[in-house]
C-alpha cells in the first residue's frame, strides 16, 4: 500500500510551495487508498517553534488535507535514530570518528593548498577499534568510495552522483544527537513511507539518503522531486511577487476547494483539464503528470479557478466558506438577519464572483441596514422625478404578489407610464435598496429582502 508524508520544518507559516507539496502527497495517497502521514521536522531546536507547528497544522486543515494518525515529532525519535546509528557501527557500515574540528579544518587547508578535493577523508575510517582513544566521537557513514549513487527519480529521471563527491557524512553528533539526513531516513523507513514527493532542493540529499538506506539494507522508496514554484516573472518565488503564505490566500477569500484545484495544476497536469474537483484530482493525480520545469504563479488563472468553484457551490457550502473567510480575516460573523437576506441572493451572486469578498461586496445590500448611506454616484439618480416614481411604485408594490414575474411586471408598467425603460427606473431603485449603483438585479434584491424591508427602504427616500 502507498504511504506518503509531508515533513515540514516548523520554522514559519505554511508556504504556498509547502502547501502544494502536501497536496501532491495527499492526492497521491488518497487516490490509491493509501496513507498520508505528517512529520514535524523539529530537530533544529533553535529554529523550531510550537507556534510554527500550530500554523502549519492550521494551514493544512484549512486546505482540507487530512492526515492519518498523529503528527510525528522527529525530535521525539532521537533515541531511535541513535540506535540505528549504533546498529550501523555494529554491521560495519558506519564508524567512530575522533577527528576534532581543528583537525578537519587542517585537513581541508592542506587539501586546498595542494589543489585536491576538500572532502574530508577521516583517518579513523579504517582504524583498529583497539587503538581508539577515550574521547568524544561522531558516527560517520562508511560511504562507498568507488562507483556512483543513482537517484531514480519519478520526475527527474535517473540522476547520478559520483561517490567521490559524497563524503562520509555524520549520522550521530558527538553529543549523541542525530543529524537531519540520518533522522529523515530512519523516520521514513519506520513510518513505512513508500513515496517521497518533495521539492527538488532536496535532490542531492536523496543521494546521501540512499546511501543510508543501502547501508541498512532497507528498501529505497520512490522519490519524486518537484520543481519549485516561480513567480509570474519566472524568477524564484519571493515576497515581492505577492502572497507566499497560504494564510494570505485564505484571507483574500479564495475557497479552499479552489486552492486545491489551483495548486494541483501548479506543476502537474492532466491533459488540458484545468477545472476539477477533489474526486477527479484523486483519480487523475499521478507522478508522470508532474512537469520538469518550474511552474509559474498566475493570479489571473487563480481567479478563474476560484470563480468556477464558487459558482459550483450550493448555498450551504457557500455559507460555510463565507463563515470561514470572515473568521480568517477577523471580521464579525453574519447575523441571522444578514444571512437570511444573503442566502436567497446567492444563486445570482455566485455566478459572477471570483472571490468570497467580491461576492460579499455585491451582496452588500443584504448586509447593510436602514438607515442606509447612499454613495455619491448612486445618489445622482435620486431627483424629484425619480423620488415621485418611487412613491408611486411603493404604492403599487403594496399589493404585488412578490413573485419575480409580478415584481417585473409592476416595475415595468410604472416605468412605461413615465416613458422610462427598465434601465432608467432601476438606477434609483438600486440607490435606495443598496445605497450603490453597482448591485445585483433589482428583482433579486427585492426577492431577497422581502416585501417589508424593500418597501421600508423605498419609503425612506420616496416622496
Ligand atoms: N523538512 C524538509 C523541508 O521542510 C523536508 C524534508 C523532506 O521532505 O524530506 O524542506
Amino acid at each position: 500500500p502507498v504511504v506518503t508524508r509531508f515533513a515540514p520544518s516548523p520554522t514559519g507559516y505554511l508556504h504556498i510551495g509547502g502547501a502544494r507539496t502536501a497536496l501532491f502527497n495527499w492526492l497521491y495517497a488518497r487516490g490509491r487508498g493509501g496513507k498520508f502521514l505528517l512529520r514535524i521536522e523539529d530537530t533544529d531546536r533553535a529554529r523550531s517553534t510550537p507556534e510554527a507547528t500550530e500554523a502549519i497544522l492550521k494551514g493544512l486543515e484549512w486546505l482540507g488535507l487530512d492526515w492519518d494518525g498523529e503528527p510525528v515529532s522527529q525530535f521525539e525519535g532521537r533515541e531511535r535514530h541513535a540506535e540505528v546509528a549504533r546498529e550501523m557501527l555494529a554491521n560495519g557500515t558506519a564508524y567512530k570518528c575522533f577527528s576534532t574540528p581543528e583537525e578537519i579544518e587542517a585537513f581541508r587547508e592542506a587539501a586546498r593548498a595542494e589543489g585536491k578535493s576538500t572532502l574530508f577523508l577521516s583517518p579513523w575510517r579504517d582504524s583498529d577499534p583497539a587503538t581508539h582513544p577515550d574521547a568524544p566521537f561522531v558516527i560517520r557513514l562508511r560511504a562507498p568510495r568507488e562507483g556512483q549513487t543513482v537517484v531514480r527519480d519519478a520526475v527527474q529521471g535517473d540522476v547520478t552522483f559520483g561517490n567521490d563527491q559524497l563524503d562520509d557524512m555524520i549520522l550521530l553528533r558527538s553529543d549523541g544527537t542525530p543529524t537531519y539526513m540520518h533522522a529523515v531516513v530512519v523516520d521514513d523507513h519506520d513510518m513505512g513511507v513508500t513515496h517521497i514527493i518533495r521539492g527538488d532542493d532536496h535532490l542531492t540529499n536523496a543521494a546521501r539518503q540512499i546511501q543510508i538506506y543501502q547501508a541498512m539494507g532497507w528498501e529505497i522508496p520512490t522519490f519524486a522531486h518537484i520543481p519549485l514554484i516561480h513567480g509570474p516573472d519566472g524568477k524564484k518565488l519571493s515576497k515581492r511577487h505577492g502572497a507566499v503564505g497560504l494564510h494570505e490566500y485564505a484571507a483574500s477569500g479564495y475557497p479552499a476547494a479552489a486552492m486545491r484545484n489551483y495548486l494541483a495544476r501548479l506543476g502537474w497536469s492532466h491533459g488540458d483539464d484545468e477545472l476539477f474537483g477533489d474526486a477527479q484530482a484523486k483519480e487523475w493525480f499521478d507522478l508522470s503528470g508532474i512537469g520538469k520545469a518550474p511552474a509559474r504563479l498566475d493570479f489571473k488563472k487563480l481567479e478563474h479557478v476560484s470563480g468556477y468553484h464558487i459558482a459550483g457551490m450550493d448555498d450551504g457550502q457557500l455559507m460555510q466558506e463565507i463563515t470561514a473567510y470572515l473568521k480568517e480575516t477577523g471580521a464579525p460573523a453574519l447575523t441571522e438577519l444578514q444571512a437570511s437576506r444573503l442566502v436567497p441572493a446567492l444563486s445570482s451572486l455566485k455566478a459572477k464572483a471570483k472571490t468570497l469578498p467580491a461576492l460579499l461586496d455585491q451582496g452588500h445590500f443584504a448586509l447593510t441596514q436602514r438607515p442606509m448611506e447612499i454613495e455619491e454616484k448612486a445618489a445622482t439618480s435620486l431627483d424629484t422625478v425619480s423620488r415621485g416614481i418611487l412613491f408611486e411604485l411603493t404604492a403599487a408594490l403594496q399589493n404585488a404578489s412578490w413573485s419575480r414575474d409580478d415584481l417585473e411586471a409592476t416595475v415595468k408598467q410604472i416605468g412605461e407610464s413615465h416613458g422610462l425603460g427598465l434601465g432608467k427606473i432601476a438606477a434609483p431603485l438600486r440607490a435606495v435598496l443598496a445605497g450603490r449603483s453597482s448591485t445585483p438585479s433589482v428583482f433579486d434584491m427585492m426577492l431577497a429582502l422581502g416585501r417589508e424591508e424593500t418597501l421600508a427602504r423605498m419609503q425612506d427616500h420616496a416622496g
